[in-house]
């Protein structure tokens, strides 16, 4: 019950890989972009929670929510069969709706008040022109201090239509959240361009992290951009963290938070917390 469906040559590590039942072309995007429109009101959604600790003493300081769609035929879908769709039909905006109402209710469950709440924004939904509202009613409805709400931003955000980008971003800022550009360092932004944007977190993409240990150049990119990133006074958060030796190298390198399957794989909030 555990297994999830990843697009085609995609997806790595400890997930199980299956092609059966899904068709890589056409017809198997116009049939689950279909699905899609009944996906939330049917409450296929469902969201799954990893936690985020510090490399000193591994204290979680928050979670992430990340999306799964639960189809009844196909079972569970990664998000990277299904997002790729939402952004292109639209349909993200809803289903983006959707994971921030959801994530700041589960956050709001919990007793400790100092965890963190990290919500992924595509960029299609950043420039919708109504995610600040979006983000201003959930975290009312929800009672959920905004500096506790951490939203994931990645630099193709910023290809499209970065002066919109940069503008909601400010909105945001001005709300009281905390921004974070993640999978960091795989897309063409310099740090010169980051400094101008209102960023509080780098999350340094799981590429690099995962060729720490042995590879040279993945250790001169995590450290460039913990020197950068803290001479700007942002926090460095790795990704994709599977082992103690890479834990380790990140602790010596400096770098002041993780995330990975290290500490499991990606489950439900009270699992998560322990
Ligand atoms: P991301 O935000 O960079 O999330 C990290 C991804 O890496 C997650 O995959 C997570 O399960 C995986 N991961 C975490 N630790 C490890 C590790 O140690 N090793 C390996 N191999 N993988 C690890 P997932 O859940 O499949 O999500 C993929 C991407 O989909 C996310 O990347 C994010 O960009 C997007 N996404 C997920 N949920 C949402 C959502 O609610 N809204 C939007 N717009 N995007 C989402
Ligand atoms: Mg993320
Ligand atoms: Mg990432
Ligand atoms: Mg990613």
């Amino acid at each position: 019950d555990t297994a999830m469906y990843h697009a085609k040559g995609r997806g790595r590590g400890r997930y199980e890989l299956f092609d059966a039942g899904l068709r890589d072309d056409e017809e198997e995007r116009l049939e689950l972009a279909t699905a899609m429109r009944r996906a939330v009101g049917d409450g296929e959604l469902e969201l799954v929670y990893q936690s985020r600790r510090t490399c000193g003493d591994r204290r979680v300081t928050g979670v992430e929510a990340l999306l799964r769609w639960r189809h009844p035929e196909l079972g569970v879908l990664a998000p990277d069969v299904f997002l790729p769709i939402a952004e292109r039909t639209g349909r993200i905006v809803e289903l983006g709706d959707w994971v921030l109402r959801q994530a700041l209710a589960d956050l709001a469950d919990l007793p400790d008040e100092r965890l963190t709440l990290a919500v992924n924004i595509s960029a299609r939904q950043l420039v919708s022109g109504r995610l600040t509202r979006t983000v201003t009613r959930a975290l009312s409805e929800s009672g959920v201090d905004p500096a506790r709400l951490v939203l994931e931003v990645t630099e193709t955000a910023f290809s499209d239509d970065p002066a919109t980008a940069h503008r909601v971003l400010d909105e945001l800022k001005a709300v009281g959240v905390v921004i974070a550009l993640d999978d960091f360092g795989t897309g063409w932004s310099s740090l010169q361009y980051v400094r101008g944007l209102p960023v509080d977190v780098l999350k340094v993409d799981r590429t690099f992290v995962a060729d720490l240990p042995g590879e040279l150049t993945a250790s001169a990119v995590v450290a460039s951009v913990l020197g950068l990133g803290h001479g700007m006074g942002l926090t460095v958060v790795a990704e994709g963290v599977e082992d103690e030796p890479t834990l380790g190298l990140l602790r010596e390198m400096g770098c002041d938070e993780y995330q990975g399957f290290i500490d499991g794989e990606p489950g439900s909030l009270p699992d998560v917390l322990n």
